[in-house]
């Protein structure tokens, strides 16, 4: 390793996908190798806020900081360790936009919303309450991208320019080498009643993928094994809200009826089942929706 860096590893709540990626990775060994681990939280039982307090305001070099952020307690949590770390990496796509668990904000009915409130409040994405350095995005990050990060930001001599996504900024579809028909969208199908053929665009076919507006980077693993992309690395470069972006590429693709009140358009895509958790599945907390204020009962 060039420079010997402090680095930590903190994993807030979230499933242990993010912490296990990085465990994963071929590079680990090298990356560790001389390195200084002030900690690795890979729970926040591990660390109390009195041993965070303890260590040196900027003293860690890189902070990985996964989990999505959901209440007073660990928004305080979150602004301490910015103040120890240098460097802040959202690991993840829980840090990154509030991953699944941000569909929490988004339950109907207030049974749930109660529930989801008294575990700790509305989901944020890390960058909502500190500010954010870098990103490694995915659920759990691809391995590709992992490796991206440890080679640019702990083996390299210089660190990346902040605000790097250690992604490509292409969409998962130029990765992904299915043929494209240019089929129309006549109706939206699902994968219990057919599996797709594997060679064609899932657009293509009438199945919902969020290859167009989700950042690449990931080798199109999930289409690789005839599954569609669910958008775990987030919206493209420019893409404000990834929901409503592929909601617009879906629209765009039902044949104009010429109907000016629009009932075939809407017959298509009100024929998608759980709507929110199909094109928000990971970012609902960092969309333009960010939650529901209004259970609509
Ligand atoms: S929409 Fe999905 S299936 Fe089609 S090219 Fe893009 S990633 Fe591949
Ligand atoms: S294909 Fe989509 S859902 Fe699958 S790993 Fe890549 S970005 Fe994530």
């Amino acid at each position: 390793m060039p420079n010997k860096k402090r680095l930590a590893f903190y994993a807030g709540s979230g499933c242990g996908g993010c912490s296990q990626s990085l465990m994963l990775s071929p590079s680990l060994a090298t990356m560790l190798d001389g390195a200084d681990i002030a900690f690795w939280a890979t729970r926040s039982g591990d660390l109390t806020e009195d041993e965070i307090s303890q260590l040196d305001d900027k003293g860690i070099d890189v902070l990985m900081f996964a989990g999505p952020v959901d209440g007073e307690a660990s928004i305080a949590t979150a602004k301490l360790l910015r103040r120890k770390a240098k460097r802040v990496v959202a690991y993840g796509a829980c840090a990154h936009l509030g991953g699944l668990c941000g569909l929490t904000n988004v339950i109907p009915g207030a049974k749930l919303r109660e529930l989801a409130e008294r575990n700790g409040g509305f989901i944020k994405p890390l960058s909502a309450v500190i500010e954010v350095d870098y990103v490694l995005p995915g659920c759990p990050p691809p391995q590709g991208m992992v490796e991206r990060m440890v080679k640019e930001l702990f083996l390299a001599d210089d660190v990346p320019d902040v605000g790097t996504v250690f992604a490509s900024s292409k969409g998962v579809c130029a990765q992904c080498d299915r043929k494209h028909l240019n089929n129309p969208l006549e109706e939206i199908r699902r994968f219990h009643a057919a599996p797709p053929d594997p060679d064609i665009c899932l657009l293509d076919q009438g199945y919902i993928c969020l290859g167009p507006v989700t950042r690449g980077g990931c080798g199109a693993v999930c289409l690789e094994a005839n599954r569609p992309c669910t958008g775990c690395a987030g919206p493209t470069a420019g893409v404000l809200d990834q929901g409503g972006a592929i909601l617009q590429s879906l629209a765009s693709l039902v044949p104009l009826s010429g109907d000016i009140s629009g009932e075939k358009e809407h017959r298509v895509l009100d024929s998608i089942q759980d709507i929110v958790g199909t094109a928000y599945k990971y970012s609902a907390a960092a969309s333009l929706l960010k939650r529901r204020v209004n259970d609509g009962e």
